[in-house]
């Protein structure tokens, strides 16, 4: 999966932005995370790419959740971005 600096989810430009070990920087200790107001993605480049990736997919399902009102907790949101990263992978849809 390219992991790009933009992405569209529901007609708004999301900035994705690749940071270094964010619990030391930031003081936010995930490997990934999402601001909708200020459409933003935080990804943690130190993670293993296949972490990075699954952590896009997390994020892009929290802000879907959040957008079309699903309010899916973290728990259902982390098995699915885990399953649909997996049929992704068993199923070689991850070019990079
Ligand atoms: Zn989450």
């Amino acid at each position: 999966m390219k992991i790009p600096d933009k992405i569209k989810i529901n007609g708004k430009t999301f900035t994705i932005e690749m940071r270094n070990n964010r619990a030391t920087n930031d003081g936010v200790d995930v490997g990934a995370s999402s601001c909708l107001w200020s459409q933003k993605i935080w990804i943690d480049n130190d993670q293993h790419i296949e972490s990075q990736e699954e952590g896009l997919l997390h994020e892009i399902l929290e802000v879907v959740s959040k957008e079309m009102g699903f309010e899916l907790n973290h728990t259902t949101i982390t098995a699915l971005s885990n399953i649909l990263y997996q049929v992704l992978k068993d199923n070689n849809l991850l070019e990079r």
